[in-house]
């Protein structure tokens, strides 16, 4: 076959391609919430959750979301929390607030409007050449490719292309093919439909090449080999990491309730609310944690609770649970552990009046969550160095809260957990912090400091409504609740 008829016949691929795609999708495609409207804001929210998250997950999420956020404006100027309450059990946290972060840039530099500009999309926080490619093409009908794994799947098949998609240079090689492919005026149809024959008919495992539209030229298919198509190597897998968590159930005011901590305002899992949990120390011989010794465990336990200013005894093991981040899996051994009473300590009055205030606040924060206020602001203990931040609603605290602040004591810059250890290590045992493992410790997974984290909360099953926690926390909470009220775990 000469040049020239090598370049027909690749051309008429092409449009045969096109041209089938389109007709099929016309006739097949899913009836999706996000498909009613042409309306880019709801285009751009669906395509944000819809990374690596399954469209049936997606749906119920999608409704909740614009019903809550019904406009960019909305969205823009929510309280995070709400955004991250709503985002909930979704994961990938950070698709959210880089969202509500481009909400604002839309409302400040476009009046409200998603942009019909490529650089103006380009600019939006959190979206990249997919995201931009599938609001400029769909919300648009602009001529712009977007290419994820599943356009790259479909595409390395048809054309048998055995470059490895994992590199950079093979995107941009898949870009250019579907920007040609592409037929004029259809952008927004096709984009969707190629998106569509990745999701149903050409899958990564199976595909059904019976019923796809471009079968009769897919050159994988023609030569056998579409199920070991696309090349890809693979990503380095996620780092194990052990960890030990407090499930803290309440006594006396706190009863039927559990103590649950946030997270630092900057890296994993920013704000987000969880319960306490530190590194599991290495069993012999660099063994899983589940290893542990049970009363090793739980000395550690109780050393991490103690560092952290929190006043609990770990009384035996509840269950163990992970959470999958792209670059890391935690197991956490989790320990049912009970309050105990603060000791009096000299240097302790002003953390220990601002814990006490943080213990009685469940009702608070729900009253913070119904006037609208983000629930680490009511108790002062989130911020004590605040001069918004108000003293803590228990009397008896007060009065230590008022007595430590006259005299100056602790140092009114750090957390209350700063200060409250301060109190600790005047009367804690000096080996306590032998092994260098200071408050720092508790977030050595490198996402925040010890000065920007530790506000606490004693919760019952409803304050639950009023935190936005991760995935494994959510369930880990629910599970705790349906135990305590009979029902399965
Ligand atoms: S024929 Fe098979 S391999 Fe080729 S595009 Fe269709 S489903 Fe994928």
């Amino acid at each position: 076959m000469t040049t020239n008829e090598q370049q027909d016949e690749q051309q008429e691929a092409k449009s045969y391609f096109s041209r089938n795609l389109l007709e099929w999708y016309h006739g097949q495609k899913r009836d999706l919430p996000w498909r009613r409207h042409r309306n880019p804001y709801y285009i751009w929210i669906s395509e944000i959750m819809l990374q690596q998250t399954r469209v049936d997950t997606v749906i119920p999420y999608f409704n909740r979301f614009i019903e809550r956020f019904p406009t960019v404006e909305s969205l823009a100027d929510a309280p995070e929390e709400d955004v991250l309450k709503c985002w909930e059990g979704l994961g990938y946290y950070s698709r959210a607030r880089n969202l509500q972060h481009a909400a604002k840039q839309v409302k400040e530099e476009y009046g409200g409007q998603v942009p019909n500009d490529r650089d103006a999309v380009f600019g939006l926080k959190g979206v990249g050449p997919y995201t931009a490619g599938a609001i400029l093409s769909i919300a648009f009908n602009r001529p712009e490719p977007a290419v994820d794994g599943n356009v790259m799947r479909v595409l390395s098949r048809y054309f048998l292309i055995e470059d490895d998609i994992a590199k950079g240079p093979t995107r941009v090689k898949m870009e250019r093919l579907a920007a040609e492919l592409i037929p004029e005026g259809e952008a927004s149809h096709f984009n969707q439909a190629l998106m569509e024959l990745g999701a149903l008919i050409c899958t990564p495992k199976s595909p059904r090449c019976l019923p796809c539209p471009v079968m009769e030229h897919c050159s994988a298919r023609l030569a056998g080999c579409e199920t070991s198509l696309p090349v890809k190597t693979k990503a380095k897998p996620p780092r194990p990491e052990e960890r030990l968590a407090a499930l803290i159930e309440g006594r006396g005011g706190h009863a039927g309730r559990v103590l649950i901590r946030q997270r630092p305002s900057s890296g994993l899992l920013a704000r987000m609310w969880e319960l306490p949990h530190w590194p599991a120390p290495p069993a012999e011989g660099g063994a899983s944690a589940a290893l542990l010794p049970e009363t090793a465990a739980q000395d550690r336990l109780r050393r991490s609770l103690l560092q952290a200013g929190i006043f609990a005894r770990p009384e035996g093991h509840w269950m163990a649970a992970e959470h999958t981040f792209s670059h890391i899996v935690w197991t956490l051994q989790v320990y049912r552990c009970r309050e105990e009473e603060a000791p009096a300590l000299p240097l302790a009055a002003e953390g220990r009046a601002l814990y006490s205030a943080a213990a009685g606040n469940g009702a608070a924060s729900a009253d913070a969550a119904a006037t609208g206020a983000a629930p680490g602001a009511t108790a002062g203990l989130a911020d004590p160095g605040s001069a918004s931040a108000p003293g803590p609603a228990d009397p008896a605290a007060a009065a230590d809260y008022a007595a430590a602040s006259a005299a100056g004591a602790g140092d009114r810059s750090a957390t209350s957990e700063g200060m409250y250890n301060a109190g600790l290590t005047a009367s804690v045992p000096a080996d306590l912090f032998a092994d260098g493992s200071g408050p720092v410790e508790r977030f050595a997974d490198g996402s925040g400091t010890a000065e920007d984290a530790g506000a606490v909360r004693w919760i019952n099953r409803s304050d639950m409504a009023n935190y936005a926690f991760p995935n494994v926390f959510l369930k880990l909470l629910n599970a705790y609740f349906d135990e305590q009220e009979g029902g399965a775990v």
